[in-house]
């Protein structure tokens, strides 16, 4: 059984929180390192030209990183722009494409073939004879689904009830078979995990160390972004990120490259009240033990990016001492900033990928650290997705933003 303490109660009756991570050390405990996410990185590299051609962009599946002046005055606060990826506007676009890559790379390199990265769409018709198999709440699947139908697989996405349905349109348009489930998210994966077939390979969000790899590129890129712009992260202006969290892979993935590539880092991540799995799973030490519906919470929020109940104990256990923190947020809050973060700065998010700005809030409302060291600091809020969602829907999450701030 959990312990009714104080952070424990709170979670049950869906009351915000911010919990500060007293394992937080910033020490890397596990058995990956830098040269792993260096390696991920280069294999994205090799597949440059072909995702450029693909989709018709140029450069990396990479993020902005804009300056959002006047957001919090003195505060120096920026916004890190996943929710306008290429290929699938979230940050599944990171893991999702690297883990598929990697996959077909392996395959092709398996079958004796000496890849021509220059000319990918010739092994169309050697791909299609696989399938990928992916468990989702709605965006990794559609960044797993686009980029392998590009590449040629076979594709069958297994969506949790929460899934929207423009989601499951846009990938069913590809050419993806979208079997639709009614039960949560980790049910999801386990039904998934039922459905293999000899030539399908699963990417299982839970446990895919390919997914977190291509997630922790972010920090290499991050890491050239501020220097580029002449910021210097040090003991008295360190760098505060605060990253969306659902089952834990891409703001884990972060967390973990950060930590490695910066000294003075602080991550937090951020979960919605009525899916709090990983502040559960860290707070308790029992990673995925307990789902959040064993505290009597429902898991039905508005972010359906982060509508996950149980949270990936590989990810847990890889970020326990690199996680400063994580605050919880309701969904009328979310709305809020989806407002604000459209008529001040023109930039469309979806519930999810605001979520970040409750954490920020939080921690400089806390005494986290002394005053200075915030106010020095910089505060980067990951916006993690939102470029594809249509403008009808947008539209709606505004109205409610309008209504939500006026009431
Ligand atoms: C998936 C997702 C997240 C969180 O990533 P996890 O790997 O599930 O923790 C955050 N924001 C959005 C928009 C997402 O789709």
């Amino acid at each position: 059984m959990i312990k009714e303490d104080k952070i424990i109660k709170s979670l049950k009756s869906y009351e915000p929180v911010i919990w500060f991570n007293e394992d937080f050390t910033a020490k890397n405990e596990s058995e990956y390192g830098l040269e792993d996410i260096k390696k991920a990185e280069a294999l994205l590299d090799r597949f440059k030209v072909f995702l450029e051609d693909s989709f018709e962009f140029k450069g990396m599946v990479e993020s902005d990183l804009i300056e959002l002046k006047g957001y919090k005055e003195p505060y120096k606060v920026f916004l890190k722009a996943d929710h306008a990826l290429p290929i699938s506007g979230s940050i599944k676009a990171r893991g999702g494409i690297y883990a598929v890559l990697k996959y077909a790379e392996d395959l092709l390199l398996g079958l004796g073939y000496d890849i021509d990265y220059k000319n990918i769409s010739q092994y169309k018709d050697v791909l299609s004879n696989y399938e990928i198999v992916v468990s989702s709440t709605g965006n990794l699947g559609l960044s797993i689904g686009i980029i392998s139908r590009k590449l040629g697989f076979k594709v069958k996405v297994h969506m949790s009830h929460d899934a929207m349905e423009w989601k499951k349109n846009k990938l069913r348009m590809l050419g993806a078979t979208v079997i639709e489930h009614q039960s949560d998210y980790s049910q999801a994966v386990i039904e998934g995990r039922k459905s293999l077939s000899e030539n399908s390979y699963f990417i299982d969000d839970e446990n895919s160390v390919d997914l977190f790899m291509g997630y922790a590129v972010a920090a290499i890129r991050l890491k050239k972004q501020l220097k580029e712009m002449n910021i210097n992260i040090s003991k008295e202006s360190p760098l505060f990120v605060y990253l969306p969290c659902g089952v834990g892979g891409g703001p884990g993935g972060i967390t973990f490259g950060l930590n490695l590539v910066f000294d003075n880092v602080h991550c937090f991540l951020s979960e919605p009240t009525h899916s709090p799995c990983m502040l559960l799973g860290l707070y308790t030490k029992t990673h995925d033990k307990y789902s959040v519906t064993d505290l009597g919470l429902d898991n039905i929020t508005v972010a359906d990016g982060l509508a996950v109940g149980r949270a990936s104990k590989f990810v847990g256990k890889i970020i326990n001492s690199m996680v400063a923190g994580i605050s919880t947020s309701s969904d009328i809050t979310l709305y809020k900033y989806i407002k604000r973060m459209t008529s001040e700065y023109n930039i469309y998010q979806e519930p999810s990928a605001v979520i970040g700005f409750k954490t920020f809030d939080d921690v400089i409302h806390s005494e986290y650290k002394e005053e200075d060291i915030i106010k020095n600091g910089y505060h980067i809020i990951w916006s993690t997705g939102g470029n594809m969602v249509p403008d009808n829907i947008l539209h709606k999450y505004l109205e409610r933003g309008y209504y939500e701030s006026n009431n």
